[in-house]
């Protein structure tokens, strides 16, 4: 099965398509993870994006387009994939339904994580990561089991995403409150949309989306 994950900034949707990465067997793309790796490595996509994404603004489509073009054609996304962050715009979506097709796959399915702006605020401010393993955590929501240690790998070492101040994240949920409709009409015309409330604990919500993925 193949999945997209529409949501503001710290809906949850990059927690959940983990969760479901894990227990269905399907690759999760993130391209802010992707492009977050290409600037730590000051490779040459990483330099071309690096103030867009600083800014909070989006990355342009030819560049993000190219990336999940890359992605999708590799032998790990046969079994299945889930895109995280990706389309983000109408133009997006059109130019991904061309290349879905051409390729001969298709979309099963597009979970929207629909949340308020002040819920959302306080997720991305709290929220931090294991260095090592990737796991999410939020000082609010989701704290340590053990203080200073991560639950899922026993690392001591966290961080927090340099583009998660107060500043760049309000600029980050206006952008996606502009394009984030056209977006979901396009899907639910096409019969693929199916909303979910993201303020729900992270165990409950994922509940919900096992059943969806059953139903189909
Ligand atoms: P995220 O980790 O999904 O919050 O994305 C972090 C940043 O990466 C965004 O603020 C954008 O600058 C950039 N980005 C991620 N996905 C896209 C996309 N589909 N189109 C354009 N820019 C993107």
């Amino acid at each position: 099965m193949n999945l997209i994950l529409i949501g503001a900034p710290g809906s949850g949707k990059g927690t959940q398509g983990k969760i479901i990465a894990r227990q269905f067997g399907y690759t999760i793309i993130s391209i802010g993870e992707i492009l977050r790796k290409e600037i730590d490595s000051n490779s040459e996509i990483g330099l071309s994006v690096k103030s867009y994404m600083a800014k909070g603004e989006l990355v342009p489509d030819d560049i993000i387009v190219k990336i999940v073009e890359n992605c999708i054609a590799q032998k790990d996304c046969q079994n299945g994939f889930i895109l995280d962050g990706f389309p983000r715009n109408l133009n997006q979506a059109i130019i991904f339904d061309r290349m879905i097709a051409a390729s001969g796959k298709k979309i099963d399915l597009v979970l929207n994580f629909k949340i308020s702006e002040e819920f959302l605020i306080k997720r991305i401010l709290g929220r931090f990561t294991c260095r090592e393993c990737g796991a999410i955590y939020n000082r609010f929501f989701k704290t340590l089991k053990k203080d200073g240690i991560c639950d899922s790998c026993g690392s001591e070492s966290f961080e927090n995403r340099s583009d998660d101040t107060e500043q760049v994240i309000k600029k980050r949920i206006k952008i996606y409150n502009n394009t984030a409709s056209d977006l979901i009409n396009h899907y639910r015309k096409n019969n693929l949309l199916v909303s979910l409330d993201a303020s729900l604990n992270s165990t409950i919500l994922f509940e919900t989306i096992r059943k969806s993925l059953k139903e189909i």
